[in-house]
């Protein structure tokens, strides 16, 4: 197996004012070809800084990037943007389609970027791959939120990329329209695709081969998603909802300083 992704001391310094917030604080990373990796944390623990830099959507402030065996992090806005076209695939919490086009027209997008001279075959072979052929017409409007994703992630898939990226995919879905989702994953990961995902959801982290987690901008654990990791998460999950659902009620707590 080839490595396809390398990171070395990679950071992502954010300049607010005066201060400057370390979102991501010299992370190094090997992930090979084909693997289904899974990135979990706390909110704020830098998992969209990671996500961003990996998809050559921004570039770090120091360290080291080498996507493919390309160093991708001193490359120009332009060749960044040749990258992801050919070999990074992108899906996001919200979607983000366009609403005005039909599904089949959504996914061609990248195609266009891509200058190819066929468009709607490629779109509407890509569309099938996700079961959606029959609304390739359909606007964004006139699909379900998991209709709508799995739009979103033909687009992605559109151009046949060696790496797909998802942050928070299956974050606004309910539990059976995240397991379609994670079901097509699943899927492209059998073909070889390398897959990088971002969840809170310990039930969704346990689906890939292995789960990082991160803090403060770091790495703070990275193991093989084998039974005895999928126990310990799915026990701690477990109890992540106990702590939740006695947050409910934190927030009237919390209001009464505020008013004061
Ligand atoms: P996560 O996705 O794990 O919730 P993020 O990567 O979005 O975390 O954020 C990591 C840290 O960087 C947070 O403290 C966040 O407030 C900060 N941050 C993220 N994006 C920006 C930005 N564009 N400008 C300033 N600070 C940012
Ligand atoms: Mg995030």
């Amino acid at each position: 197996m080839s490595t396809i992704i390398r990171l070395r001391q990679l950071t992502k310094h954010y300049r607010m004012g005066e201060t400057v917030v370390p979102a991501l604080d010299g992370v190094d990373l090997d992930i090979q070809e084909g693997e289904f990796l899974a990135i979990t944390g706390a909110s704020g623990s830098g998992k969209s800084t990671m996500m961003h830099l990996l998809g050559c959507l921004d570039r770090p402030t120091s360290g080291l990037y080498e996507l493919d065996g390309q160093l991708v992090s001193s490359m120009s806005d332009r060749q960044l943007a040749i990258v992801r076209n050919r070999k990074i695939g992108f899906v996001f919490q919200t979607f983000n389609l366009i609403q005005r086009t039909s599904a089949v027209d959504n996914v061609a997008v990248p195609l266009f970027y891509a200058r190819r001279a066929r468009v709607r075959d490629p779109a509407l072979k890509a569309l099938r791959r996700v079961g959606l052929e029959q609304r390739a017409g359909h606007k964004p409007s006139e699909l379900s939120g998991g209709e709508r994703q799995r739009v979103a992630i033909a687009r992605a898939i559109v151009n046949e990329p060696r790496l797909l990226l998802a942050d928070e995919p299956t974050g606004n879905l309910d539990s059976k329209n995240g397991q379609a989702i994670m079901q097509i994953f699943r899927e492209l990961h059998q073909s070889g695709v390398t897959i990088i995902l971002v969840t809170h959801e310990m039930s969704v982290a346990v689906q890939s081969e292995r789960i990082i987690r991160m803090r403060d901008g770091r790495i703070i654990q990275d193991r093989k998603a084998d039974d005895a990791l999928r126990h310990e998460l799915l026990g701690e999950a477990t109890g992540t909802r106990r702590i939740e659902s006695r947050g409910v009620e934190a927030p009237l707590v919390v209001a009464r300083p505020v008013k004061v």
